[in-house]
């Protein structure tokens, strides 16, 4: 494997076309070049509280602001985890990927009970078997992921939220690579405990998390009947983050970098951005699709990646070595062993444009055919372009 780094003059540019760590826009990277001034200043506290201000309608949140921490995607998973659930406290986790298993791992380590019901990977959420096992059984909280990025599926978190607001239990979503390019609206659909972090659709380096906690959410963390938690206990967060100060020593470059990030999607428009990513990640799929290449889930696919299985013949680990030495282009392997030479992920996430897209199936079809298949590009190109100009 020989994939470079960005240097200039290569003739053709690095490309990180990953359902994340996603392209990091010139402008967020100069933003992070600023002086590191005083997190509790009053310069700082200003762009903390607009990085507030601008993540609510992000989160379809209108009520207390979000906790930002440093940390990566599964410490906010975590965070939720130890929020929501305690020692011998039963969990429901909605698992239809690779993500499902992950919280069921940080709820055994605190000792919840854990029961899962489970979908095969690409198929959309079990919503009945959520609603039965609920009748079935109390649980403190119900465990989902938004968008899962190992398969391309999208929850559907309105119908979700729906059956769990009628229970006790709180609903915990992982909105890692969802928030900032697919829909949230966490008030609406009730959702208790949205979790995510910098490096997906929010297009920051990794190193940044968030959780935006409901007030249904708030009622049953300050009973302090959980277990044992400190640096992620909400509990702490809570009064700073009422008061629009940071908890702990903020990240500075971070956030200012999540600052600008947020202030171009402000520039875009919340519409925009997301109809960006629902066009995008269609174009993507169509164009593949022409060119051989089959789309996986069988859910309602995300608009954050586009989850592919090759043309018969054609290895994934093969191509994906091919477009990382040949055409400088990073795309994500599987970690399903049994899809592992099938199974091609491509983020659609962040700074992305129609560019991009052609660009990327530009790339996919030379790689193909540097492989021996014969992929028909024109078509490719002219079913993405179409529903591109759609
Ligand atoms: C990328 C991703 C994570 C990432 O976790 P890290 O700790 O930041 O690696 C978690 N959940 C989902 C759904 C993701 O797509």
């Amino acid at each position: 494997m020989n994939a470079r780094f960005p240097i200039s003059g290569d003739a053709v540019p690095y490309r990180l076309r990953l359902p994340g760590p996603t392209a990091v826009p010139e402008r967020v990277l100069r933003a992070m070049a600023q002086p590191v001034v005083a997190h509790r200043g009053p310069e700082f506290l200003e762009r903390f509280r607009d990085i507030h201000a601008r993540l609510k309608p992000i989160l379809g949140r209108a009520g207390a602001a979000p906790h930002l921490f440093a940390s990566t995607g599964i410490g906010a998973m975590e965070s939720a985890v130890v929020n929501v659930a305690g020692p011998g406290q039963r969990v429901l986790i909605a698992n239809n990927g690779q993500w499902g298993p992950v919280f069921r791992r940080l709820a055994e380590a605190i000792g919840a009970e854990v029961d899962e019901v489970t979908t095969p990977p690409g198929s959309p959420v079990d919503l009945e078997g959520i609603e039965r096992a609920l009748k079935a059984k109390a649980y403190a909280a119900v465990l989902a992921v938004h968008s899962e990025s190992s398969t391309g599926a999208l929850t559907d978190l309105k119908a979700l939220g729906e059956i769990v607001a009628r229970t006790p239990a709180l609903l915990a979503v992982d909105s890692v690579s969802g928030l900032g390019g697919a829909e949230m609206r966490q008030d609406e659909w009730g959702i208790d405990v949205v979790v995510s972090a910098s490096q997906k659709a929010l297009m920051c380096p990794p190193g940044l998390a968030l959780a935006s906690v409901s007030d249904k959410a708030w009622e049953v963390i300050q009973r302090d009947d959980r277990g044992p938690r400190s640096y992620f206990d909400y509990r702490r967060f809570r009064p700073n983050s009422e008061k629009g100060e940071p908890t702990y020593t903020a990240p500075v470059a971070m956030l200012n970098a999540l600052h600008e990030a947020l202030t171009m999607i402000g520039e875009e428009g919340l519409d925009a951005t997301l109809a960006r990513h629902k066009r995008l990640s269609s174009a993507l799929a169509a164009g593949a699709t022409a060119l051989g290449f089959s789309v996986f889930p069988k859910a309602t696919p995300s608009p954050t990646l586009v989850v592919l299985l090759t043309p018969e013949g054609i290895d994934a680990g093969a191509l994906i070595e091919r477009l990382a030495t040949g055409y400088n282009t990073i795309v994500a392997a599987t970690r399903f062993e049994d899809l592992k030479h099938r199974m091609v992920r491509i983020g659609t996430m962040g700074a992305v444009g129609d560019g991009d897209i052609l660009t990327d199936l530009h790339h996919l079809a030379s790689a193909v055919r540097d492989l021996g298949g014969r992929p028909d590009e024109a078509a490719g190109l002219a079913a993405a372009a179409e529903v591109l100009a759609g």
